[in-house]
C-alpha cells in the first residue's frame, strides 16, 4: 500500500535503536523525510546512515534528551514544522515502589507524560493550520494491563493516555490524529533490560524469565520491531485519518481481555 506520505516531515524522537528506529525507518521506506532524535551522537549517526542507505531518504539528526526543554528545543529548531511526530523516550526503570522518591516519580513523569505532551503543544497547532498532522506516542501495554516491577511506568503512562484521549477529540477535524501505541514485548533493548530486572527481583536466572515471558505471548515470540514501525507508518498515512484517540496494543496477543 502507498502511505501516501511522501516528502511529509517526520520528527522521531529517540530513533537510534529499538522501536523509535522502527517507526522512522518505516517512515522512511514511505517517503518522509526524517529528522532523528536521541542522546548519543554515535548511535544516532549510525541508525542515521543504515536509514539512507535502506531508503535514500533525507535523514537529519538532532543528539539531544527530549526529556528536558533544551532537548525538545534543539529538536524542534532542526524539525520547527513536523507533519507527523513520533514521542517516544526510555521507559522508566523498574524496581519496588517502596524505593521510589518524589524526586523519581517526577522523573517518570517528565519523562513519559510531560515531554510528550510539550512536543504535542509544540506542533499540534500548525498542524491543525496546514489540515494534516500525525501524532504518534508510544507507550506501553502496561497502560491496560500493569507490569509489576514497572510502577513508574504503569502510572505516568496513564497520565498521557488520558491526555490525549481528550486532545485527540478537538483535532482530528483538521485532519491532525494523534494515538498511542502500546507495545508488548518486542526485541529491543529495552526489553532485555527490563527481563533482566524482573529475573534478579525474583531470584531466577535471565534465560528462564525470558522463556516465560515468551510463551505467554499467545504468538510465542517476542515482536520485531519492523512490525511495530510499519503499524506506526500506517497511523502516519494519509489513509489514517479517520482513526484517532485509540491505545492500539501490539502484543502477540498478551492482553487477555475481550475489549
Ligand atoms: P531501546 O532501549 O531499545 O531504545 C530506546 C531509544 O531511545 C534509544 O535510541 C535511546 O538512545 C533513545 N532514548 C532514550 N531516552 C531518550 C531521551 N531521553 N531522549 C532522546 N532519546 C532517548 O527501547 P525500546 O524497546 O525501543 O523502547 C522504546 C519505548 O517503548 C520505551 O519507552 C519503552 O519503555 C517502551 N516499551 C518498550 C517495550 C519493548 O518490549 N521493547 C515494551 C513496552 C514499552
Amino acid at each position: 500500500m502507498n502511505l501516501d506520505i511522501k516528502g511529509k516531515r517526520a520528527l522521531v524522537c529517540a530513533a537510534s535503536k529499538g522501536l523509535g528506529r522502527a517507526c522512522a525507518l518505516a517512515l522512511a521506506e514511505d517517503g518522509a523525510a526524517l529528522t532523528i532524535v536521541a542522546r548519543q551522537r554515535d548511535a544516532l549517526e549510525t541508525a542515521a546512515e543504515e536509514i539512507r542507505a535502506a531508503t535514500g531518504a533525507a535523514v537529519q539528526t538532532v543528539a539531544a534528551d527530549v526529556t528536558t526543554a533544551e532537548g525538545r528545543a534543539l529538536a524542534l529548531a532542526a524539525c520547527p514544522t513536523p507533519d507527523i511526530l513520533v514521542n517516544n523516550a526510555g521507559g522508566p526503570p523498574p524496581g519496588d515502589f517502596r524505593d521510589w522518591t518524589r524526586e523519581d516519580w517526577i522523573a517518570a513523569l517528565d519523562a513519559s507524560m510531560l515531554a510528550p505532551i510539550e512536543m504535542i503543544k509544540a506542533t499540534v497547532d500548525a498542524m491543525m493550520a496546514r489540515k494534516f498532522g500525525r501524532i504518534v506516542n508510544i507507550t506501553s501495554s502496561s497502560v491496560k494491563a500493569p507490569i509489576d516491577v514497572l510502577g513508574l511506568s504503569n502510572g505516568a503512562r496513564s497520565g498521557l493516555t488520558g491526555f490525549v484521549a481528550g486532545l485527540a477529540r478537538k483535532t482530528v477535524g483538521r485532519n491532525v490524529t494523534i494515538n498511542n501505541l502500546l507495545p508488548g514485548s518486542f526485541a529491543t533493548d529495552r526489553l532485555s533490560a527490563t527481563l533482566q530486572a524482573a529475573a534478579s527481583m525474583s531470584g531466577r536466572t535471565f534465560e528462564t524469565v525470558e522463556a516465560e515471558w515468551r510463551s505467554r505471548t499467545p504468538a510465542g515470540r517476542f515482536g520485531d520491531p519492523m512490525e511495530f514501525g510499519r503499524a506506526c507508518a500506517f497511523l502516519c498515512s494519509a489513509h489514517a485519518g479517520y482513526i484517532t484517540g485509540q491505545n492500539l496494543l501490539l502484543d502477540g496477543g498478551a492482553y487477555p481481555g475481550t475489549f
